[in-house]
């Protein structure tokens, strides 16, 4: 296997017609660095910077995040690194700032902990801004965003550290700056959201679970959460048709990206990077490999065709069966 590993590793991510389709990695801890790098990742397309908040007993001081964003950029340099802004609350939260909640999933979390938080924020941007001194790979992304509104603080904040470090005599660049969509009413707001940033990103995993009302993280009801169901489908589509109408780049970064049947998928509507956990990627690599991007985009008309995920999912296994 890792023979195998090491061959696709060397190979370009391409359809047989020579459709290029970038694969990132989700990282969080420093050991997914090292994975990602014997996969042969080609940038980071999500670090979730909650992780290195959660591991500790208080917040992180500046120089502190400094140190471990500075790690993740360095050891990606030059390829690109997405670091989103802190996203607790929901199933996230941090013991030395407990939110307690009845519907923690439709309260205060990602952003809008931010932007009530704006020293949190302000200094997180500042170390992530010092972190990429010399460096220039650093992307920063924002989680939860419903509105322009929650976008437009979030810029003017960024906008506001930047000019902080610079005027501490820290030489950066202002990176590019990006928007999850992830809440539903984001997704129809993909054009006006587009306009004010540089790159869009789709958050499948909370998109998944607020378009079908479906916790993701309830056994119970977890037969109903599912990518493939087809009203996920036609928002993904609509996204990536109002991102490009906007001329702006357009990723996924939920576990979908990683499923080898969904990226087919994907490939098809016009993503321009996938992200993924650094496990999922070779197999991911291979079936982009096997597959024409004529092909894809038969299997994706044919899919959206379909009225349930089941049937979509078998006809996408019937593909898979035949591509061995
Ligand atoms: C998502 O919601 O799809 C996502 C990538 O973010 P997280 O899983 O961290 O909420
Ligand atoms: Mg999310």
């Amino acid at each position: 296997l890792s023979r195998g590993l090491d061959v696709l590793r060397e190979l370009p991510c391409e359809t047989t017609d020579g459709l290029r389709i970038p694969l990132w990695v989700n990282t969080g801890l420093l050991a997914d660095v090292v994975r990602a790098q014997e996969r042969g990742a080609e940038g980071v397309g999500l670090y979730r910077t909650e992780v290195p908040f959660m591991i500790k007993e208080r917040f992180p001081s500046e120089k502190e995040q400094l140190a471990i964003y500075r790690e993740q950029l360095q050891a990606f340099h030059p390829l690109p690194v997405t670091m989103r802004s802190l996203d607790i609350g929901g199933d996230k939260s941090l013991p030395y700032f407990p939110i307690q909640e009845e519907n923690p999933f439709l309260g205060w979390r990602g952003i809008r902990v931010t932007l009530d938080h704006p020293e949190i924020f302000l200094l997180q941007t500042r170390a992530m801004l010092k972190s990429s001194e010399g460096l220039n790979n650093l992307r920063i992304l924002l989680p939860m965003i419903s509105g322009t509104r929650e976008l437009e603080e979030a810029l003017h904040l960024i906008q506001r550290a930047w000019n902080e470090v610079r005027d501490e005599g820290t030489d950066v660049r202002m990176p590019p700056v990006g928007v999850m969509i992830e809440v539903p009413a984001a997704v129809y707001q993909t054009r006006e959201l587009a306009r004010m940033v540089d790159f869009i990103s789709v958050g499948s995993n909370d998109l998944t679970q607020y378009l079908l009302a479906v916790d993701r993280n309830n056994p119970r009801v977890a037969d109903l959460y599912d990518y493939l169901h087809p009203a996920v489908l036609e928002a993904l589509l609509r996204v990536v048709t109002d991102a490009h109408a906007e001329g702006r780049p357009v990723s996924i970064c939920g576990e979908m990206a990683g499923d080898p049947a969904a990226a087919l998928l994907l490939l098809a509507m016009g993503f321009d990077s996938l992200s993924m956990n650094a496990t999922n990627l070779p197999r991911v690599k291979w079936m982009v490999r096997q597959i024409s991007s004529q092909v894809a985009r038969e299997l994706l008309d044919k899919v959206m065709q379909l009225e349930s995920p089941q049937a979509i999912r078998s006809t996408l296994q019937e593909t898979l069966r035949s591509l061995g």
